[in-house]
């Protein structure tokens, strides 16, 4: 089956309103009217960019998504500092990150946490980006298939396959994030298709041949297409490089 592949931008705790608005309208003013059709683009700006960003791409008419980079499970309530689904979905977010290695890192995200966030999107109608990947210390261990295939169980459990069809797995080795040291397609390849099986094995084939599974960590213009070249990378979730309008359009084109 072929999978719509995915480019997606994770801005992570850069651009201030004004900041986001340009970038916003420079990916805008290089949209190719074959996004549309091809690929499913998204941008994952800060929570106080969602709405201005969101309103750039639909006065431009441009399909170009928006998505948040974290969410708290909870509906509403007495949890100061988050942001619940609810209020994520009236701005129009059609996407979510959970599970980044930063917030898993520094703000002690477990995979509980993770699958938790997941669920509450999928019941809110937004459709959660789940990070996994290895640390180098797992990878010299030998152990990143095992790692990785546990943080894919943990966070879907207890999800319904056809739930989980519209959530998207992106493999970010740590060590290739923001480092400039890619995984090698063949290294890359090797764990999204361990992701898949790991799908396979929790929702059916059918579902894991729909599910699409991004490579993130470092991916720039220079190493997409070998990367996008494999089987069972869909697309990319890229930071540093989506900081750039010119950089992350020609990671959009690269998916055509
Ligand atoms: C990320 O943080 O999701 C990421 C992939 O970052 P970078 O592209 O900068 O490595």
């Amino acid at each position: 089956m072929a999978r719509k592949p995915m480019m997606a931008g994770n801005w992570k705790m850069n651009n201030t309103i004004g900041e986001a608005v340009v970038l916003a309208q420079n990916i805008s003013n290089n949209y190719d009217d074959r996004w549309e059709d091809q690929v499913d683009v998204a941008v994952c700006p800060p929570y106080v960019d969602l709405k201005p960003v969101k309103t750039v791409f639909e006065f431009d008419r441009v399909p170009c998504a928006v998505g948040a980079q974290n969410v708290f499970w909870e509906p509403s309530g007495a949890y100061t500092g988050e942001i619940s689904v609810p209020m994520l979905a009236e701005i129009g977010c059609a996407w979510c990150i959970v599970g980044h290695s930063e917030r898993r890192i520094y703000f002690g995200e477990t995979n509980e946490d993770v699958n938790k966030k997941a669920r509450a999107l999928l019941d809110g109608g937004i459709n959660p980006i789940v990070c996994v990947g290895e640390s180098l210390a797992v990878r010299d261990e030998g152990t990143t298939i095992e790692f990785v295939c546990a943080q894919v169980r943990a966070a879907f459990a207890g999800i319904a396959p056809e739930q989980a069809r519209r959530a998207v797995v992106a493999y970010e080795p740590i060590w290739a994030i923001g480092t400039g040291r890619t995984a090698t397609p063949e290294q890359a390849q090797e764990v999204c298709s361990a992701i898949r099986g790991q799908l396979g094995e929790m929702f059916g084939a059918e579902a894991a041949e729909a599910m699409r599974v991004l490579y993130g960590g470092s991916m720039n213009v220079g190493n997409a297409a070998l990367l996008l070249a494999e089987p069972d990378i869909d697309g990319g979730l890229i930071g540093g490089a989506s900081l750039q309008a010119d950089s992350f359009v020609a990671l959009v084109q690269a998916c055509l």
